[in-house]
């Protein structure tokens, strides 16, 4: 979320907006769209391939499954992913030039599908990186999943940046602080903010019907951010490289259900919890 947001919600739209049935039928289709465009573009990723080129095929899924790439035109933005080379942390351009070996490419996307937004993003490897690459990555994932975890209902917003933060600092990563998570619905961006730090128990409490991008940036240096000249493309103050992750999900009784799976994920999801004690049992009560 940007500067352009923050203002716009100091303007009066701070209402969180807790979507009916018909509402979260609609943000699971987008949902669902937006992650097989997502898992795609993962598969694409390889040394030599440009963002141009990801941004090419992720604008050409997204219109031909007859949705709108939500990033095209948003307060200017020229395209239809984000793609965030290294030390850039999000908003980065697209460019015809090659992505090489032991890169870290971060990709940032959304769908307007029916009225309403899914988003997503992911931090992919080019060919072969470090294992401190490999790591950043794979705590930027675990902190996405605790971010998640976190949202439940009558917990608050303030607990879903704190499990996101207690797992980064174990790491010793700079959790980017200028960008934040968000609402989520007919608008990419609405009420509430989701920072990746806080206080367990503060600011609003989340209810059933809600719909959030979890979000965390985390950096392998300082946490501080300086924006390019294109006015867009955050980069680390440092140089030093830098994570993404994103789902949308909706908040129901049952706990948190993540949007932005593909059709085969969510398969792999239920197969899996139904692995689990809790699964087993249910099974046995018969209402597995
Ligand atoms: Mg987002």
């Amino acid at each position: 979320m940007s500067w352009f947001d923050r203002f716009a919600g100091l303007l009066g739209k701070r209402m969180i907006i807790a979507k009916s049935a018909k509402d979260l039928d609609k943000m699971r289709a987008v949902g669902e769209l937006i992650a097989e465009v997502r898992e795609s573009l993962r598969a694409m990723v390889k040394p030599g391939i440009s963002t141009m080129d990801l941004n090419n095929a992720a604008d050409k899924m997204i219109r031909d499954a007859g949705a709108i790439p939500t990033f095209i035109g948003y307060h200017g933005f020229p395209y239809a992913i984000c793609a965030s080379v290294n030390d850039e942390i999000v908003h980065g351009f697209s460019k015809t030039e090659p992505l090489v070996e032991g890169d870290i490419v971060s990709l940032d996307m959304a769908a307007t599908y029916h009225g309403f937004v899914g988003d997503t993003a992911m931090t992919v490897p080019v060919g072969n990186i470090t294992d401190e690459l490999k790591q950043l990555i794979r705590v930027t994932e675990e902190c996405l999943d605790f971010g998640i975890q976190a949202c439940l209902v009558n917990n608050r917003v303030g607990d879903i940046g704190w499990a996101v933060q207690q797992h980064a600092e174990k790491f010793g990563y700079g959790i980017v602080r200028d960008y934040t998570g968000h609402g989520i619905g007919r608008a990419m961006h609405e009420s509430p903010q989701i920072p990746n730090y806080g206080r367990p128990g503060t600011k609003d409490r989340i209810r059933a019907g809600y719909c959030f991008a979890i979000e965390p940036m985390l950096n392998l240096g300082t946490h501080e951010t300086r924006t390019l000249s294109d006015k867009w493309t955050v980069v680390t103050l440092d140089g030093m490289p830098s994570a993404h992750a994103e789902h949308t999900l909706a908040v129901t009784a049952d706990g948190p259900e993540i949007l932005t799976l593909t059709k085969e994920q969510k398969r792999l999801m239920r197969e899996r919890s139904t692995e689990t004690v809790s699964g087993r049992l249910e099974k046995v009560a018969g209402k597995g």
